[in-house]
């Protein structure tokens, strides 16, 4: 069982911050700056590609207004929303959880960006090998 399954639980205690029959939000314990917020679905699952439909819609329905009561709690005016999917990604706790992360002058998330260009070519099949990969949506 996941830190985060007892944090559901009740067994372990959080600053909640939002709660409905699929979804927790609560402040993380570790934050990066004022207000570092993890918002969870209820639900078991590791990583984002494992969460049912049911989960994934109702997290997309919280998150834009946990991080719009973010934003009005801490007054900040910018912020990012992180989630890491396994190990090599920087994944500790494997319970899918989106972190909000507000942006002040000196506190934030740093984000290392290496970015190349993307040929025409290498474009074109990964993007066919996607929309195959996505089938009939699933
Ligand atoms: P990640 O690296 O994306 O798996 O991040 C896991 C996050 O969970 C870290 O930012 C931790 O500080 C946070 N965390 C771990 N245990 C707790 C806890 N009991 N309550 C709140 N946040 C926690």
């Amino acid at each position: 069982m996941s830190i985060f399954e007892k944090i559901v639980a009740g067994e372990i205690p959080c600053h909640k911050v939002y709660e409905d029959e699929r979804v927790l939000a609560f402040l993380d314990v570790n934050p990066i700056s004022e207000g570092h917020t993890l918002v969870i679905p209820k639900e078991a699952a590791e990583t984002l590609d494992a969460l049912s439909d049911e989960s994934a819609a109702a997290i997309g329905r919280a998150l834009p207004r946990i991080c719009r009561a973010v934003m009005r709690a801490t007054g900040a005016s910018a912020y990012n929303v992180l989630q890491n999917n396994g190990s090599a990604a920087h994944q500790v706790v494997m319970h899918v959880h989106f972190h909000i992360i507000p942006r002040f002058q000196d506190r934030g998330l740093g984000i290392g960006w290496e970015a190349r260009s993307l040929d025409a070519e290498t474009g074109a099949a990964l993007a066919e090998g996607m929309r195959k990969a996505m089938g009939n949506g699933q």
